[in-house]
């Protein structure tokens, strides 16, 4: 099955794009959750955030930061959640790595940070090298 955020970089499919550069795309969602949500990918096609190559999501970070800047002074937003679901598990919905982009300003209303409460620690051990 074909990559659909694939095919539209490619521009065989269509997309709202609102800003690109030479490695990254941001195009507004089908389903916008929010006013200004965003969804942000690099151009060539990475899984998700355990396979994707470490200059590539620096490339990604930096554009969605950028984006996050013209949505601020532009459009007068003051805040930002970045999403990213990686993995069925975390309820990825398109196979290509992509992070959300949810503009916020004060007392909005949103809810993008739910209370899970549900957390224990799994690390046997902390503060090792990676
Ligand atoms: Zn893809």
């Amino acid at each position: 099955m074909k990559c659909t955020f694939c095919e539209i970089v490619k521009g065989n499919l269509p997309a709202n794009v609102i800003w690109e550069n030479e490695n990254c795309l941001a195009f507004t969602p089908l389903e916008m959750e929010v006013d200004g949500h965003l969804l942000v990918i690099p151009k060539v096609h990475y899984n998700d955030v355990t396979d994707i190559y470490s200059v590539a999501l620096s490339e990604v970070m930096n554009f969605a930061k950028e984006c996050c800047n013209k949505i601020k002074y532009e459009h007068g937003y003051t805040g930002f959640n970045l999403l990213n679901a990686s993995g069925k598990s975390a309820q990825q919905s398109v196979g290509h790595f992509h992070i959300h982009i949810l503009p916020r300003k004060e007392e909005d209303g949103i809810e993008a940070w739910p209370k899970l409460g549900l957390g224990e620690d799994i690390y046997t051990s902390s503060h090792n090298k990676l």
